[in-house]
Formats: structure tokens, C-alpha cells, sequence
């Protein structure tokens, strides 16, 4: 299995750190030297700005997450990376969970899973 995070699009809410049975997921500050530590295809890695329609939908929402934080601390903020893609068990968890819709997995069948927001 692949796994990985279009950073872009992600908020910073760590829904999938906190529902990965496995541990997939870091969080990362922004700023780490580790933010695209995962598979992330070149135009979908973090180089410093996020996709404006995101910010819109996110940043007022008050649902107990930091989002677009620097920082990941006291619980969410900064951006996620799935570091251990090889030990996710599709589970689909994060799918549902992400409110960035920005999870990208890759069974060892090429078959392509995305998440979509409950
Ligand atoms: S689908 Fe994979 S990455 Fe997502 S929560 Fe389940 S095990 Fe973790
Ligand atoms: S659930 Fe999605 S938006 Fe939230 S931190 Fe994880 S990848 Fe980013």
C-alpha cells in the first residue's frame, strides 16, 4: 500500500492521526525539513501555500481543531504525513475523516482510494 497526503489541501486537523489504526500518520510543523516525507507527487507537496478554496471552507470553523496552524501542538495544527504507508490495512478510517479530502491510497493492485468528507 501507498499512501500519501496532498498537502495543499491539508487543514491540519489530524482526524487521520487520531483514527489510523496503524500509525500511518505524523504530524508534522510546517516548516519541518519532514513535511514531504511520504509519496506525495511533486505538485502536491508543501511548498508553502495552501489552497485558498480550503481556507475558506476551514478557517472560521470552530470544531475544536487548529486549522492551517504552523505548528502541530496541543492536539492538531501543522499538516500531516503518511510516513508509513506500507503498514496501512485500508481500513478506509482516515477517508472518511479528512476534512481536507487530500488522503491518497494505493492498494498493490493500483487501485486509487480518495478520501471524501462524511
Ligand atoms: S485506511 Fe490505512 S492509512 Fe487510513 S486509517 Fe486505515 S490503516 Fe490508516
Ligand atoms: S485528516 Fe486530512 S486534512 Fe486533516 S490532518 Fe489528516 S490529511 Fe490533513
Amino acid at each position: 500500500m501507498q499512501v500519501y497526503v496532498e498537502k495543499p489541501k491539508c487543514t491540519g486537523c489530524a482526524h487521520c492521526f487520531d483514527v489510523c489504526p496503524v500509525a500511518v500518520f505524523e504530524m508534522k510543523d510546517r516548516s519541518s525539513p519532514d513535511a514531504n516525507k511520504d509519496v506525495a507527487p511533486e505538485d502536491q507537496q508543501w511548498k508553502g501555500s495552501t489552497d485558498q478554496n480550503l481556507v475558506q471552507k476551514w478557517s472560521g470553523v470552530q470544531d475544536g481543531h487548529r486549522h492551517f496552524d504552523e505548528k502541530f501542538e496541543n492536539g492538531s495544527g501543522g499538516l500531516s504525513v503518511a510516513v508509513s504507508g506500507e503498514a496501512c490495512i485500508l481500513c478506509q478510517a482516515c477517508l472518511v475523516e479528512c476534512e481536507g479530502e487530500c488522503i491518497v491510497i494505493t492498494d498493490d493492485s493500483s487501485n486509487e482510494y480518495r478520501s471524501i468528507y462524511k
